[in-house]
């Protein structure tokens, strides 16, 4: 086997959402609370174009970079006025078509972190070496342009940025985005921006990296109805980049993957041009769920709890306690709740936890973590397994 895809690492929050699984599956009591997906139900309008598709045989398949209908719906839902665009199955394959275009053997993608836990292997599948900048925990673990600018080297190609953050839930605002955009543009980078939790912003406007015309000719902007519509598993992602990234993108893909499902393609058209007050309702039970959970878990003497202000992820410091992987898998066994360890996301010393349960799961869930916790400020020698 190439030696490079033997370094290559499963992805670590999928094997934890499968162990919790297994132990819930052997008849354990498991609040599974690492998988970051919508567990509410996807648009009626998108369930139905879905069936209508399926009766009427469109099985075939579509153009390799997606239908020509369902390009405008994202544009149009996007405001992507200028550049070209994508469909592909899911925000994953976007990102690895972007640096995988990008990024040749040896080149470098700045990763600000902590970062999602696919940001590095999609650097080594491309035969590239990942950079990761650690932003300051005093900011959120905003990274600024300073501190990125001390990363980029000659073989700098690429800053990879996903915004609001996965799995600290912070968001860079405008300031934040304006120091990083100037940097790319100084270095002559490209910017890969992934922006699949911008439905999911609970304190103001959000503000995309599209707002910044100055930076179109270097940006390739990934969203997807993962989590805006609840549509994970029907894999369907859209993406804006300039022309000749997206005609090298297209080829990549038309190769790798073929081409969108025909039925996602369908349900997404449904979707992206539907009326109603889908998104907001979305956001509202998200709110209301951090809201409790950030309440109830600030309860616990001293634990400093941040409210994080977009995504569905709280991110907690454990440094105190526990190693963080040490710290998940003693909750696990002993209180049946999953969280992901910081170290998935190049950060130990935290914890992610994806409240994607109903909140009466999650106040359960929290009762579990107090307890667990308790047993930390009381023992002076930590926590056995
Ligand atoms: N980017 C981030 C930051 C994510 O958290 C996820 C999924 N958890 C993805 C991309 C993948 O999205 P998709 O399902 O659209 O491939």
């Amino acid at each position: 086997m190439k030696p490079l895809y033997r370094q290559v690492q499963p992805s670590v929050t999928m094997s934890l959402d499968q162990r919790a699984r297994e132990l819930a599956a052997a008849g354990r009591d498991v609040i599974n609370l690492t998988a970051g997906q919508v567990d509410l139900p996807m648009p009626e309008a998108g369930k139905a174009a879905v069936r209508e598709a399926l009766q009427a045989d469109r099985t075939g398949y579509v153009p390799a970079t997606g239908s020509s209908k369902v390009k405008a719906a994202v544009r149009a839902r996007m405001g992507w006025k200028e550049g070209e665009v994508l469909i592909s199955a899911g925000a994953k394959p976007l990102l690895n078509a972007a640096v995988a275009c990008i990024c040749g053997p040896g080149d470098e993608v700045i990763l600000p972190a902590p970062c999602y836990t696919s940001y590095p292997e999609m650097v080594r599948l491309a035969d590239g070496k990942p950079v990761v900048v650690l932003g300051d925990p005093v900011r959120d673990f905003i990274v600024s342009g300073a501190a990125l600018e001390r990363c980029v080297t000659g073989r700098t190609k690429a800053v990879l940025l996903n915004n609001p953050v996965n799995p600290t839930g912070a968001v860079y605002g405008p300031g934040a985005l304006r120091e990083i955009a100037d940097v790319c543009k100084e270095h002559d980078l490209y910017l890969i921006a992934d922006e699949v939790y911008s439905a999911f912003m609970y304190e103001g406007k959000f503000v995309s990296l599209y707002d910044l015309p100055d930076l179109r000719e270097r940006l390739v902007l990934v969203n997807s109805a993962s989590k805006t519509f609840a549509m994970a598993g029907l894999r369907l992602g859209y993406c804006v980049a300039p022309q000749p990234v997206a005609k090298t993108m297209g080829a990549y893909l038309s190769h790798a993957l073929g081409c969108p499902c025909s039925l996602s393609e369908q349900a997404a058209l449904a979707v992206l041009t539907m009326d109603g007050n889908y998104e907001n309702d979305l956001k509202a039970v998200f709110r209301e769920r951090r809201d409790r959970l950030f309440d109830a878990l600030s309860a616990i003497d001293g634990w400093e709890i941040k409210k994080n202000a977009g995504a569905f992820y709280l991110w907690l410091d454990v440094s105190g306690l526990d190693d963080d992987v040490a710290f998940c898998e003693k909750l696990l066994s002993r209180e049946g709740v999953a969280l992901t360890p910081g170290s998935a996301f190049s950060c130990p010393g935290y914890v992610r936890l994806a409240y994607t349960k109903d909140s009466s799961i999650l106040l359960d869930a929290v009762s579990r973590i107090k307890r667990f916790v308790k047993m930390y400020y009381s023992s002076s020698s930590g926590v056995s397994s």
